[in-house]
């Protein structure tokens, strides 16, 4: 009798030694967190690849390993990081804004509270690239044209909406189409669709794709007294450039002038605090290495990248912040 106590006393001892080792190597476990982007043509998808791989430097020390997804854009990616699919995403600001806020796609669904900001990444411009053919010179241009919009779940969707609406275009004045950008250059190049509507950094490669085709293909400038109003209308748009050296093929040869929101990086308020820190704290870290890893990243500043948030910070991007002594504004504590 004694023999099989000993015994089961030493089996009971053993597997729960067994049991707290696989517990303790649980927690210590790597953690594997996605960043969702856009397509493999934009500028997210490479930032996105950036980011991965400057916190993945140091994927030992932290015990968190990068990945990066191809997505449909700004909304989904929102989407997908609030319920918990992703657990960054690039964004927007202006889809940050309306999240938020419960705007736009969230107008049913009211603020999406969770929703947690990192920090902002390089400037984005509504770039509508149409082909010379087809005579659009402007947005009041767009009216019985085939455009592509964006497809549901990009950011461009909406800013191609409120244009349209300051001009009094409304979607059935015209033939619209809702495909990825990824998509659209190889629909315009095949004369499928007059003109698309794309909000990206520069240089991107879809718009290189679009510009070095057969057929010729403009960057068309979006300004006027309309869009003016549209500017001091919405917080979240500002005046931008997009430098014509960056697609030497395109039949403008001038600058086209047009609005511009921020690419910014969001997460949700559940993401564990030690994982968001790892994150900023090495992409901060490592500015100089960040910037040289994409030409839109190239004047980031840990102070402008605090610019174009409205959802609250995430309370591990905070704790650096506050270390380095960054100033924060109140109103994203
Ligand atoms: N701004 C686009 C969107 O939100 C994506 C641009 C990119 O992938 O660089 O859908």
């Amino acid at each position: 009798m004694n023999k099989i106590i000993t015994i089961l006393t030493i089996l009971l001892v053993a597997s729960s030694f067994a049991f707290a080792a696989g517990e303790s190597e649980g927690a210590n476990a790597r953690k594997y967190v996605t960043i969702g982007t856009g397509g493999v043509t934009g500028v997210y998808y490479p930032v996105g690849g950036a980011i991965s791989r400057i916190l993945n430097q140091q994927s030992d020390a932290y015990n968190v390993k990068a990945t990066v997804e191809s997505t449909g854009g700004s909304v989904f990616n929102i989407n997908t990081v609030l319920n918990g699919g992703l657990e960054f995403g690039i964004a927007q600001s202006d889809r940050q804004y309306q999240a938020i806020n419960g705007m736009a796609e969230w107008e049913e669904a009211g603020s999406q509270e969770g929703l947690r900001s990192v920090f902002s990444l390089h400037a984005e411009s509504v770039t509508l690239v149409a082909s010379s053919a087809s005579g659009i010179n402007g947005i009041s241009d767009l009216a019985g044209k085939r455009v592509n919009l964006g497809n549901v779940g990009s950011g461009q969707l909406q800013n191609a909406r409120d244009l349209l609406e300051v001009f009094s275009i409304t979607e059935s004045d015209l033939q619209p189409e809702f495909v990825r950008a990824a998509d659209a250059p190889s629909l315009l190049q095949d004369g499928r669709i007059d003109a698309f509507f794309y909000t990206v950094g520069h240089p991107s490669g879809t718009i290189t794709e679009a510009t070095t085709g057969r057929v010729p293909v403009s960057i068309v400038s979006i300004a006027g007294s309309e869009v003016s109003g549209l500017i001091a209308e919405k917080p979240y748009y500002s005046t931008s450039t997009i430098p014509a050296s960056y697609y030497p093929n395109a039949e403008n040869t001038a600058d086209a002038n047009t609005i511009g929101v921020l690419a910014t990086l969001i997460t949700r308020e559940s993401l564990d605090d030690d994982i968001v820190y790892a994150l900023t704290k090495e992409v901060m870290e490592n500015l100089d290495d960040f910037r040289a890893l994409h030409p839109a990243l190239a004047l980031l500043t840990p102070e402008s990248m605090l610019g174009g948030l409205s959802a609250p910070l995430h309370a591990g991007a905070l704790r650096y912040y506050d270390e380095i002594g960054l100033e924060v504004p109140a109103a994203l504590r």
